[in-house]
């Protein structure tokens, strides 16, 4: 017997191995190329696996493997490239490979479905038909129509759609007729905007002075591998050196790879990419359909589409020319996955770039702490963008001291009178409150009595517009008691501010003033956060307020005052990132006013105006805020100090979930490695989650090596225990939250 043929496939199931099969009955080895999906028996039933590569021997006997039941596919759909990145983060995040793999592919491919045609039901014309005179057609109008629609471009076919669009309904009949008269025929159109790129105007402005230079910079390295850290601040434009950078690559006949963290969250984002760039884009993100994401993702394997833009998973689609890598918001919290896979999304970029030997780009007006330091050691090369692009003048930011001045719906009479002078004047004024709800609490002023949720360590948000208590960590939803449960006290008052409540506050307050509010729950159905960014743009309102979705790359050029409340609870939080996502949130925030040639005034409400991130924060901007905060980190040697692993463990009985990760470190101790500390375990932050205890156990090394040395022998020998059995664990490589 000679060659390769035993099939090593990644089969989607919490197991950490690949699994080898003898080929399908009656398909040759040339057809069974690695990146190919398998139909392969599993268990008692049967998988869709994707095989990785071809081995001459198996740990199992050979007369004991079973044959994959079916090829599903004539070519591969992750190329050699797509495999070992693949590969390399399911060793990183230590997560089980098949179901790695298989979280690359689109929905319906992962489900072992065929793929979808590549294009759309679409009509051309044939040579022929070309030639033909319309006018000839007396005793046939409709197909002259048909005709005469075709030949306006002869050469480009239009899509089924279109042409029943023009004709004002179905016509399939008359299409089956000039087919018969050999004139037109049937063909696919790959959905793409090349068609509209007729009407787009591209227009190539020109760079300031620091966009040029960090244009040039990236430009000047080449084509291998090298990271850029874009530091720009709020308002200088960063767009534009994306869009200059992505046009170089598209003239090199590259392709390029932008990720984004909520596409939904910035439709102008988009807009500018879609309008700009004169190739076609494939957009993936979760608000499309499975097949639509299908359609973007084979767009993108096959090279039609020359962009992808798209939020974290977009990562791993197969692009055979890539030639850039750029990471939007670099910052945000949204490029690591929280559950099951957990990797980041701007990490494997890097890993990514540097496997293919191209340029990234990491752009942020408020970077990473991670990335920052990485730019000061030179492993990134630190763009700056100081300036604000056109005449927009940077907001000035003030602290406004709020200890023992009396609040109404959260706001200080001084941050009040400021709005009403704004609204006066015919500005806009932005209230940012990072609670959505009417209040964070429920209580009754006779005991004291708090409304908390059952399943978790939390209070109930109370939502006034639909009277139900709301979990927002467990999402369970209670009526609202009409007396209090303890003392039976009919005393029952909501305590604190949400926007919901802040919203019916000023609504009183300035009867007269067109008020918008922008969170989760006032933009829940589709589109809707489309529509009222528009209507703020069309002046419709002069007050917004919101949470963190208005810090999101909005652009409010008419907003001269933002007022920023409750900052506070990011100064003393349980997560030593608190005051990083605290200082960006506000830079962030901040950035939406002044934008225009309006200059913008920032107000940030405190009771802890001597707090020396604040300080500097207010003072002298993020840039500074960043250098104090990596001081105090280097000093507590906290990442990115020292790199960090979570071992996480709930269950529905208390006591399990600690008992299982004392044994755990038991383990780790005894294994050992140079400079490895364990932390823990603890409960988690929120102890009760969702009916489940939750505990964890925080393993932390100044060596990323070390670490990684341990896990691998740490973690099988785990999955040993017989208390891992009686508890759900995960490991958490890189952990962004505590929670
Ligand atoms: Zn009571
Ligand atoms: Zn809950």
């Amino acid at each position: 017997m000679s060659g390769d043929l035993i099939l090593r496939v990644a089969v989607p199931a919490p197991l950490y191995s690949c699994f080898d099969y003898l080929p399908p009955e009656g398909v040759g080895l040339d057809g069974l190329l690695p990146g190919v999906r398998l139909l392969v028996p599993f268990g008692s039933g049967e998988r869709c696996g994707v095989l990785l590569e071809l081995v001459a021997e198996s740990e199992i006997e050979i007369t004991k493997l079973k044959p994959a039941s079916k090829l599903l596919d004539t070519e591969p759909l992750l190329g050699q490239e797509d495999i070992e990145l693949l590969l390399w983060a399911a060793e990183y995040y230590r997560h089980p490979v098949g179901d790695v793999i298989s979280s690359a592919l689109p929905v319906r491919l992962r489900k072992g479905m065929a793929r979808a045609t590549t294009g759309l039901p679409g009509w051309g014309l044939t040579a022929i038909g070309k030639e033909q005179d319309p006018l000839a057609l007396t005793r046939a109008p409709r197909q002259a129509e048909i005709l005469g629609l075709l030949q306006q471009h002869p050469d480009a076919p239009l899509s089924q759609a279109d042409i029943y669009l023009n004709m004002d309904g179905e016509c399939r009949a008359i299409l089956r007729a000039l087919e018969q008269r050999g004139w037109v025929e049937s063909c696919e159109i790959v959905p793409s905007r090349e068609e509209r790129l007729g009407e787009v105007q591209v227009s190539t402005p020109h760079l300031n002075r620091d966009q040029q230079a960090a244009v040039d910079a990236v430009i000047r390295h080449g084509t291998g591998f090298q990271a850029f850290l874009l530091d720009g601040v709020t308002g200088s434009g960063k767009t534009e050196v994306y869009i200059a950078l992505v046009e170089q690559v598209l003239a090199a006949g590259q392709q390029a790879l932008i990720l984004v963290p909520e596409i939904g969250l910035t439709p102008q984002l988009l807009q500018r990419f879609q309008q700009r760039i004169a190739a076609p884009i494939a957009l993936l993100h979760s608000g499309l359909s499975d097949l639509e994401r299908e359609h973007a993702w084979s767009a993108a394997v096959r090279g039609d589409a020359k962009v992808v833009l798209g939020t974290r998973s977009a990562v791993f689609t197969p692009m055979p020319e890539l030639g850039l890598v750029i990471v939007d918001e670099e910052h945000d919290l949204s490029f690591k996955q929280q559950d099951g896979f957990r990797y980041s999304a701007r990490d494997l970029a890097l890993v990514r770039a540097r496997r293919r030997e191209c340029p990234v780009v990491l752009g942020s007006a408020t970077p990473s702490l991670e990335s920052l330091r990485n730019a000061q050691v030179g492993r990134y090369e630190h763009l700056m963008l100081l300036k604000r692009a056109g005449e927009a003048v940077p907001p000035r930011l003030d602290i406004l001291d709020i200890r023992s001045v009396n609040l109404d719906a959260g706001m200080s009479p001084v941050l009040l009178r400021m709005v009403s002078e704004e609204i006066q004047a015919g500005n806009q004024a932005l209230i940012f409150l990072n609670r959505r709800g009417y209040s964070p609490l429920l209580a009754c002023y006779d005991c004291g009595w708090i409304a908390e949720c059952r399943r978790c360590d939390a209070r109930l948000t109370y939502h006034m517009g639909n009277g139900v208590l709301w979990c927002h960590h467990c999402g369970s939803q209670r009526r609202v008691d009409s007396t209090c449960p303890e003392c039976k006290g009919e005393k029952i008052r909501p305590l604190g501010q949400g926007t919901e409540r802040l919203e019916q506050v000023l609504a009183a307050r300035f009867p007269d003033t067109g008020i918008v509010r922008i969170d989760r729950d006032s933009t829940r159905t589709k589109g809707s956060l489309h529509r009222l960014l528009d209507e703020i743009h069309q002046g419709k309102y002069q007050l917004l307020l919101g949470t963190q979705m208005l810090a999101k790359g909005h652009h409010f050029p008419n907003v001269t005052l933002v007022g920023i409340l409750d900052v506070d609870q990011g100064l003393f939080g349980a997560d030593f990132r608190a005051a990083e996502r605290m200082a960006q949130l506000i830079t962030q925030v901040s950035g939406r006013a002044g934008r225009a040639e309006k200059p913008g005034r920032v107000v940030v409400q405190t009771r802890h105006p001597d707090h020396p991130l604040i300080h500097t924060l207010v003072r002298d901007g993020y840039g500074s805020f960043a250098l104090e905060a990596l001081r105090e980190r280097q000093s507590a040697l906290l990442p990115p100090y020292s790199y960090q692993v979570l071992l996480r463990a709930e269950a529905t009985r208390d006591g399990m979930p600690r008992s299982f990760l004392d044994e755990a470190m038991e383990l780790g101790r005894s294994i050992g490695g140079s400079g490895v500390e364990f932390w823990g375990p603890v409960p988690a932050p929120m102890e009760r989650r969702a009916g489940n205890f939750r505990a964890h156990l925080l393993v932390q090394s100044g060596s990323r090596a070390e670490l990684h040395r341990l896990l691998a022998v740490w973690l099988p020998k785990i999955r040993g225990l017989k208390s891992a059995r009686r508890v759900r664990w995960s490991v958490d490589v890189d952990p962004q939250e505590m929670l």
